[in-house]
Parts: C-alpha cells; sequence; structure tokens
C-alpha cells in the first residue's frame, strides 16, 4: 500500500517535471499554447484580454512568472516594446525568446526609418497578424516546433495535438470566409491600425483609422476629417477594441449614420470569449449582422 503511494507521487513528481514551462504575452498565444501543448505545459500570460498589449506596466510579478520559464513566446514586431525590461528583471539565463512573427509576412513595414518620439507604436510593420486566422496556424506550427524541441519525448503529441487544432482552424476559416464573402469591398472605420490582416483576408476595406497614427490619441481635427469620410462614403460601421474609449467614436457616430462596433482582440477580451475561435467567430458575427 505505501510502495503504491510512493509510485503514484514519484509518477506524480516526475510527470510534473516533465512539463514544458511557458509564459506568453498574449491570451491569443495562450490559447495556442493549450491547444498545441495540453497537459504537457504549464502556461501562463501576462498581459490581459482586454489591456492594450501596446502599454503594459512593467509589474514585478511578471518577471517572476518568468524566472521559472522554459519559453517566453512573444508576437514581435516590437508590439511588446516592455518585455525586454522583463526578461532583464527575471534573471532566467535560460529563458528561450521565441518571436512568433518570424512565422509570418510582415504587413505595412516602413520603407523609412519611423521617428518613435512621433509615438508611432508600428515601427517593424504591423504587429496584428494573428487576426488572419492563416496566421494563426503559422503560429501554432512554431509553438509545436519549440515544445517539442523542449521536450522530444512529447513530439507526437503535440504534432496530434496541432494536427486536431489545424484541422479544427481549417473548418472554421470556410465558414468565417463564407460569413464575410457578403462584405466584399465594404468600407469601414477601424479606431486602432490592428486589422489589415483581416481585411487582406476577408475582402474588406480599411476606409480610415480614428487614431491619426497608430498609438496616437483621437484629435479634434482628424475627427473632423472622418466624419467628412464617413457621410461622402456612407459607412456605416466603426470597429474598436474593448480596451480603447469609445468617447471619439461615439462623437463621430453621433454626427453621422455610423454604428460602433466594440470587439475583442484578445482571448478573455470579453468574459465569455475563452478561445482564439471563440474571439474569431464573435468578430465574424457582429462585423456581418451589423456591416
Ligand atoms: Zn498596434
Amino acid at each position: 500500500m505505501l510502495k503504491n503511494i510512493f509510485i503514484s507521487i514519484f509518477f506524480l513528481l516526475t510527470t510534473t517535471l516533465a512539463q514544458v514551462k511557458v509564459v506568453t504575452t498574449t491570451t491569443v498565444i495562450y490559447d495556442l499554447v493549450k491547444n498545441v501543448g495540453g497537459d504537457k505545459v504549464e502556461v501562463d500570460y501576462l498581459s490581459r484580454g482586454d489591456q492594450d498589449v501596446h502599454f503594459l506596466e512593467v509589474l514585478p510579478s511578471y518577471m517572476m512568472k518568468l524566472r521559472e520559464a522554459d519559453i517566453f513566446f512573444q508576437i514581435g514586431l516590437q508590439l511588446e516594446m516592455w518585455a525586454p525590461q522583463l526578461v532583464d528583471g527575471s534573471r532566467n539565463s535560460s529563458l528561450k525568446i521565441v518571436y512568433l512573427s518570424d512565422a509570418i509576412t510582415p504587413k505595412e513595414v516602413p520603407t523609412t526609418k519611423v521617428d518613435a518620439s512621433q509615438g508611432d507604436v508600428h515601427p517593424q510593420g504591423n504587429p496584428h497578424y494573428w487576426l488572419d486566422p492563416y496566421n494563426a496556424k503559422s503560429m501554432a506550427e512554431v509553438i509545436y516546433l519549440e515544445l517539442a524541441l523542449s521536450s522530444p519525448e512529447n513530439d507526437s503529441y503535440f504534432k496530434k495535438n496541432l494536427d486536431a487544432y489545424i484541422k479544427k482552424l481549417d473548418n472554421k476559416i470556410i465558414e468565417w470566409e463564407g460569413k464575410m464573402s457578403k462584405l466584399k469591398q465594404k468600407e469601414i472605420i477601424f479606431f486602432h491600425s490592428s486589422w489589415i490582416y483581416f481585411a487582406d483576408r476577408f475582402g474588406i476595406k480599411i476606409a480610415g483609422y480614428v487614431e491619426p497614427k497608430p498609438g496616437i490619441p483621437p484629435t479634434p481635427s482628424h475627427n473632423a476629417e472622418i466624419i467628412q469620410l464617413i457621410k461622402k462614403k456612407n459607412i456605416k460601421l466603426i470597429v474598436t477594441e474593448v480596451f480603447y474609449s469609445d468617447s471619439a467614436p461615439n462623437q463621430i457616430a453621433s454626427m453621422t449614420e455610423a454604428k460602433v462596433l466594440k470587439v475583442p482582440t484578445q482571448v478573455y477580451g470579453l468574459e465569455n470569449i475563452k478561445s482564439y475561435i471563440e474571439m474569431m467567430d464573435y468578430i465574424v458575427k457582429q462585423i456581418t449582422n451589423h456591416g
């Protein structure tokens, strides 16, 4: 009896030790890691789904999360300008940092050097590539490769999970493309320039942004330009993310016929959005219902 208990504890300990410890910057990456890693990974995230990942406050508790981690997955393209400070503070010399942006083709890469003093938060190109589900597949593949490198004994387990998840995503992509097809070439105003990958994938057009530049708050003169644009082109929708102030979009909407839609662009951006697929379902549903 006692021997059996010892054996059980031994197995419990070794399986716990065999887990890959992962930290992600965003909840979308967190969800992909959970899908591929299953119970062979222990994963945590830093930026909550209802926070603006561009401007995360550097907290000692985040450094603690990174202290014991094996892999730190980031979006890259300088979305997480706060991350290097956390890595330094973690004093974890064996931490492997993986930029998932290496797996995708970046859009809107500046051809001239962007002056950071102007406040533009996309100096290396547009980092919001996860809103194209084809890119989510590429992200999941890199996550698989990294988990398999870190824990080769679980390679076939991770591969099986990856294949199942890609199949699920492929079916969803067909559904999303079908629903979005009725909005082909439709012009929409967005708050922040998070949407180029989504728009290109699903064939909608970005008429303009409420922010004068990525990360620069709305101004009265730019709002006036957007109001003119909406009236001229008879635009019906202003789409913004849940964590942005909706005062400028609401003001613009009150002067036009356009409606403001607030959507999550991260998992847990709204309480009932618990996965990447649920998040994309929600965005597609909202935009097609009101577009
Ligand atoms: Zn951005």
